[in-house]
């Protein structure tokens, strides 16, 4: 029996769902409130790792594409002290490819394929149905009912309500966003700073990062501790504000570090928001969520690869499954799967951001020491 299956967002998670079925010739809507894949920038580098992310492309039948695009040079590390000193300068070698990097953009287009994606179709709420399967309304107020509704729609998921109460809390962390283009040529210094991976400087309370993507972009994130309203003096599009305001933050940090704020022609504010470590909720037939939708957490280079990895799961249960009955099954197990492994990531991650932005810099070069690779 062919399901009516839909999956909200056209991210990471709900396009490797999408694919998945797409491969075991499954049929499934997908619905995207952006107007169109280019319509807003697709942000900076994703590492993906072996046994979640790479693992999800193989279920997807596209790992041999992925080795085509992704960067395992990507997966260079430096770490300075505020003063510029080197304290750890790792170097995958040429065979490593434990988590190389791919610009989302790449990983979307991958993705995307002969997907039929529907564009700027926003949902505003999904209904459980009293029978069977859910209700979506949409933005221009019409709406559809589906045998199974996955809400794949991010942090701020408007299908979470239908399974859950629970809502995204601050961390107390904040992050501003810049970039720097053509870094090979325009500013050759930093290119060399930076290398062929990231950077990252470490000091109380704050931290800058710096990540190479392809065609020479280097995505900047200067993160610290700050209440949520911090720049509520100056707009963001202020760009002098916003820039003198970070410069003055960094005081006194090495010279090349502040150039790479002092760069940027932009600049992005991305409070780092998380749902409750080990999110769970109640089964609800004819409703799931995956991704950060279900488990936000903060950035630390699990929740792509989570998203990826639920999404090629979630379709090849839902392919594996012949009647309403048996998907219903298939959602309470994947449920659960997801839930104890996504709770384990989410301590992880919490306990890393900690100790990555801490009153303690030693702190961050452990915690760094504990992940590496060997
Ligand atoms: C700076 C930064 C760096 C990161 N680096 C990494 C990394 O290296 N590795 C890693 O694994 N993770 C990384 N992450 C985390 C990762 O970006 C997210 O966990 C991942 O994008 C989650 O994927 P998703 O598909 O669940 O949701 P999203 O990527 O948020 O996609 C949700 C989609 O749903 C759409 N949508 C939202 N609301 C609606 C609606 N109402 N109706 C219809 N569509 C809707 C959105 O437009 C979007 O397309 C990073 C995050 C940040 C901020």
């Amino acid at each position: 029996m062919r399901h009516r299956i839909a999956v909200v967002g056209g991210g990471p998670g709900g396009l490797t769902l999408a694919r998945v079925l797409h491969r075991r010739g499954h049929s499934v809507t997908v619905l995207e409130r952006e107007p169109g894949p280019d319509a807003r920038p697709p942000g900076g580098t994703l590492d993906l790792q072996e046994k979640m992310g790479q693992l999800a492309l193989e279920k997807a039948g596209l790992a041999a594409e992925f080795r085509a695009l992704s960067r395992p040079e990507g997966q260079a590390m430096r770490i300075l002290g505020p003063d510029g000193t080197v304290l750890r300068d790792w170097r995958p070698s040429p065979d490593d490819l434990a988590n190389p990097e791919i610009d989302r953009g790449q990983l979307r287009d991958l993705l995307l394929g002969p997907l039929d994606v529907q564009w700027g179709r926003g949902v505003t709420e999904v209904v459980p149905q009293a029978r069977d399967g859910a209700l979506v309304r949409f933005a221009d107020g019409r709406q559809e009912t589906f045998d199974l509704v996955i809400g794949a729609d991010g942090a701020w998921s408007r299908v979470r309500p239908a399974v859950s109460s629970a809502t995204p809390r601050y961390t107390g962390v904040t992050s501003v966003e810049t970039s720097l283009d053509d870094v090979d040529t325009r500013h050759p210094d930093l290119a060399r700073l930076v290398g062929d991976g990231s950077l990252a400087v470490y000091g109380v309370n704050r931290s800058v990062v710096a990540q190479r993507n392809s065609g020479g972009h280097v995505k900047v994130y200067a993160k610290f501790r700050a209440p949520l309203d911090w720049h509520a003096d100056a707009s963001m599009d202020d760009v002098e504000a916003v820039r003198s305001a970070l410069l003055a933050l960094f005081d006194g940090w090495a010279a090349p570090v502040l150039d790479l704020l002092g760069h940027g022609t932009a600049f992005v504010h991305r409070p780092l928001y998380v749902l409750p470590v080990s999110h769970t909720w109640t089964h609800v037939p004819g409703v799931t969520l995956l991704g950060d939708a279900a488990h936000l957490m903060p950035p630390l280079g699990a929740g792509a690869n989570l998203a990826m990895l639920e999404g090629a799961e979630l379709a090849e249960s839902i392919a594996d499954a012949s009647g309403l009955g048996e998907l219903d099954e298939a959602v309470r197990a994947f449920e659960e799967q997801m839930w104890a492994r996504a709770g384990r990531w989410a301590a992880l991650t919490a306990e890393g951001l900690e100790r990555l932005v801490s009153a303690d810099p030693a702190e961050a070069l452990a915690q760094w020491d504990e992940v590496q690779p060997s």
